[in-house]
């Protein structure tokens, strides 16, 4: 769809890579290339003006010019120039293509940041054009957007394929209602997407964007409510209503609902005797129980007749989850099987087979789950465990299926309450607010390099104390990232560590590029208490559960989010004893610094997930993708709130209104199906 934008004379195959890098492939691609920021290049000062800190253009003449080898690598320039109310210098760091660019009595531009230099007011690196008689007036100075870049795209080559494409593409057409454009005092949006490009203001820049945001974010709105129109039809569920065991099960389990597991539990069961098909999200912190309830659903469907799948984001989880569910749901006489991607092909044949003709009760695995060739006897429930992927979009489909089964998402990823509106805005959510009684807050400390060894001293009475730990590291490899270079990585610190300091203990090693049943094997003797210490990489992040390990070591902390830490740190605090977390980090950064902080004196998910926005600001913090949202191009689900909520009473007021807006309403219909991919 829509022109290539191999179209346009200055892009062969090279550059056309280079943009791909950028999701940009056709001209219109490029049209909807969203600026990072601007240039505001229209202050202009006279050098007798200029103070520090100031981004101005100066137009000046070229008194004296010197240039300087100063090792093989590194050479300096230094302009001096004059615009006759004063002298300046400008400063250029390895000149070596730009050189030739300049000559002495030349009048110039510059813009860029004035700083106190060594000879008195500079600039450094600026950028500069030859003034001749049509650049003087506005076309240096104007407002220039900048670009994201990748690979060796440069600004300057984005700034003149997007004034191509645009000069190319017929205008654009509106494509939301013209009362809402006027209601909400709209840019239209060709005038919006232009002006993107090309602001006369920043005023003006910033009207365009926030058309195109709320264009984004009311379209999504609109989808998410037609889809949960779908979901909320009356006799396309099931209606779970006969006999069942979950007062059984209740009965059989070692402790009691805490007052807010009971109360999503009514909630659930409400949803699943009702004739609506369920659509509930299940909110609750790490460890605070929330599997008990997915338990409780199943047994509550597999009582009716129906089947029930449960979803884990991971093949580690999967496995988890059906060595726990699969002996409580044998005692009821269900039948449990696990299904992931790594079933031998009889094995996998074996449990489709149990799954097709329903001798399967309940169906534990990943994402193997909804793939073509799992066909389901009876489903009844659908039940996912911290897989966003299991998105809108999946969502989507079921709710067009003739039955519909019943749907539970859980996550402990602390959703601020705004996100999860748009995130979640086709579901009905439950709060877990509390945790079991009895639970040993989780002690956090911030260690540097130089209390290494004290910390596994510890780390080694603990586990004399018949306890277990992790040690987590940010990444598997050295990787070609040169930042990355210097970080421990887990299996270079496996191989060190438990050869010295842990050479009597038995260690393991996980991490996501091993294979499968590797993993599994690691961990699964992890589990049983075989292995003292796991070194991993984040694949323990989500879920892992062995109440016997009460130390938790993350290295390079400040590499991680804070909401990374948080899950991480649940692995611990997970049983009897008293549990611990140390943060290594030798980062002295303010932002570090803080965060560490905030970890250490918090243990709840939702107000730091709050601080950890506040911290990054914007930012990919969860990643639409991983939801089955489309990425937005314009749109921030952080910064965009107040466009969120006008959005929000938008897309409803169309709703309610239907009819009105009949045609529209069915063009974002058809639409839904390719913007909410998974
Ligand atoms: P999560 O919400 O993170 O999935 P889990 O369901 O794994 O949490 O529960 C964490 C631990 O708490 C498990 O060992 C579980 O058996 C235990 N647990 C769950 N509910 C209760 C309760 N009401 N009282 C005591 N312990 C509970
Ligand atoms: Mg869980």
């Amino acid at each position: 769809m829509g022109i290539p934008i191999t179209f346009l004379k200055g892009v062969k195959s090279k550059r056309a890579a280079m943009l791909e890098a950028l999701n940009v492939r056709t001209l219109e691609d490029l049209a909807l290339l969203l600026p990072r920021g601007y240039e505001d290049r229209t202050k202009t000062a006279r050098i007798a003006q200029l103070a520090p800190e100031m981004e101005v253009t100066v137009t000046a003449r070229i008194l004296r010019m010197d240039f300087r080898q100063i090792r093989r690598n590194f050479s300096v320039m230094n302009l001096r120039v004059s615009d006759g109310t004063g002298d300046m210098t400008i400063t250029f760091y390895n000149p070596k293509y730009i050189r030739s660019k300049f000559e002495k009595g030349a009048v110039m531009h510059f813009f860029g940041k004035i700083v106190k230099g060594y000879y008195g007011l500079e600039m450094t690196n600026p950028v500069f054009e030859v003034a001749t008689q049509e650049t003087s007036a506005s076309q240096f100075s104007g407002i220039l957007p900048i670009y994201p870049l990748a690979r060796d795209l440069t600004q300057n080559f984005l700034r003149k394929t997007v004034k191509e494409a645009l000069a190319l593409l017929p205008p654009f057409q509106e494509n939301l209602p013209e009362d809402l454009v006027r209601k909400y005092s709209l840019m239209n949006r060709d005038e919006a997407i232009r002006t993107l490009h090309n602001p006369d203001s920043l005023e003006k820049a910033a009207q365009a964007r926030r058309r195109l945001a709320f264009e984004e974010l009311f379209i999504v709105q609109l989808m998410l409510m037609l889809m949960r129109g779908n979901y909320n039809k009356d006799g396309l569920g099931i209606h779970f209503t006969g006999e069942d065991q979950t007062q059984k099960l209740l009965a059989g389990l070692p402790f009691r609902l805490t007052a807010d597991q009971e109360q999503v539990w009514q909630e659930i069961k409400q949803d699943m005797e009702s004739a609506k098909p369920m659509n509930r999200l299940v909110l609750g912190d790490v460890g605070s129980g929330k599997t008990v309830l997915a338990l409780l659903a199943m047994t509550k469907a597999i009582g009716n007749g129906y089947q029930a799948a449960f979803m884990a984001p991971t093949e580690i989880l999967a496995e988890q989850h059906f060595r726990k569910i699969q002996p409580m749901l044998d005692a009821l006489g269900y039948h449990t099987v696990l299904l992931t991607g790594s079933l031998g092909a009889a094995k996998r044949r074996e449990t489709l087979e149990a799954i097709r003709t329903g001798s399967a009760h309940c169906v534990i695995g990943t994402h193997a789950l909804i793939q073509k060739d799992v066909v389901f006897c009876k489903p009844g429930i659908m039940i996912t465990d911290e897989q966003h992927r299991f998105g809108v979009r999946q969502r989507a489909i079921l709710a067009e299926q003739a039955t519909t089964p019943d749907i539970l998402v859980m996550t402990a990823t602390p959703i601020p309450r705004t996100l999860a509106l748009i995130l979640y805005g086709d579901m009905d959510i439950s709060r877990i607010e509390t945790m079991p009684e009895g639970r040993i807050p989780i002690r956090t400390f911030v260690e540097n390099d130089g209390r290494r060894q004290r910390v596994y001293a510890w780390a080694k009475k603990l586990i004399e104390e018949g306890r277990q730990v992790y040690i987590v590291h940010p990444l598997v490899e050295e990787s070609d990232n040169m930042e990355m270079d210097a970080l421990l990585s887990a299996t270079e610190n496996y191989e060190k560590l438990s050869r010295s300091v842990f050479k009597e203990i038995p260690c393991g090693l996980v991490h996501g590029r091993m294979p499968s049943r590797e993993k599994d094997d690691v961990m699964s003797r992890f589990a049983a208490g075989e292995i003292k210490i796991l070194f991993s990489t984040t694949v323990i992040e989500v879920g892992v559960d062995v109440p016997n390990a009460s130390l938790m070591i993350i290295e390079n902390a400040e590499r991680f989010g804070l909401a990374q830490l948080h899950q991480l740190r649940g692995r611990v605090g997970r049983g009897a004893h008293q549990s611990y977390c140390v943060l290594f980090t030798n980062s002295t950064g303010e932002v570090a610094k803080s965060r560490m902080h905030i970890m250490k004196e918090s243990t709840n998910g939702f107000f730091i997930a709050e601080k950890d926005l506040e911290l990054r600001g914007p930012g990919d913090f969860f990643g639409t993708q991983q939801h089955g949202l489309p990425q937005f191009r314009v749109a921030n689900l952080y910064e965009d709130m107040a466009i969120l909520k006008e959005a929000q009473s938008a897309a409803q007021s169309v709703i309610r209104s239907g009819a009105e807006y009949g045609t529209f309403l069915e063009n974002v219909r058809k639409m839904i199906p390719q913007t909410i991919a998974l």
